[in-house]
């Protein structure tokens, strides 16, 4: 995988002033505002960062937690994972391998054989129709 390292100022030009707090500020964007939430289309789900397919329609549900939800990605090499304290909370952090973008958290609560619910920001993603 081609990683992408942009100075900050360059992801400032390239991204909205929401994504780059999500992405690049580990924002998160408040519960039942983000433009996917309700999302049911067919199609993927790529990097708001850089493009790269994080998710597809095919494993995203309604996991009623305001934000969308995947029970996996397209592949597991395209999600780092970090464990994050901030908060007082001890979560694991998702990001894209590609950029290092902030997506949201994985948590062990989901509905699908893995009992995985990727709890994703819709800042961080650009829909792409099929
Ligand atoms: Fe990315």
């Amino acid at each position: 995988m081609d990683k992408i390292k942009l100075t900050e100022a360059e992801w400032r030009d390239r991204l909205t002033p929401e994504q780059y707090h999500i992405l690049r500020e580990a924002g998160t964007e408040r519960a039942f505002t983000g433009a996917y939430e309700r999302m049911k289309a067919a199609g993927v789900y790529l990097c708001a960062g850089c493009g790269t397919e994080l998710f597809s329609s095919a494993k995203k549900y309604d996991s009623g937690s305001g934000w969308p939800s995947f029970t996996e990605p397209v592949t597991d090499e395209i999600i780092d994972e970090h464990v994050d304290i901030s908060h007082g909370m001890r979560r694991v952090e998702v990001r894209c391998a590609r950029c290092g973008g902030h997506l949201g958290h994985v948590f062990p609560d989901g509905p699908a054989e893995n009992g995985l619910r990727y709890c994703i920001n819709s800042a961080s993603m650009e829909f792409q129709p099929d």
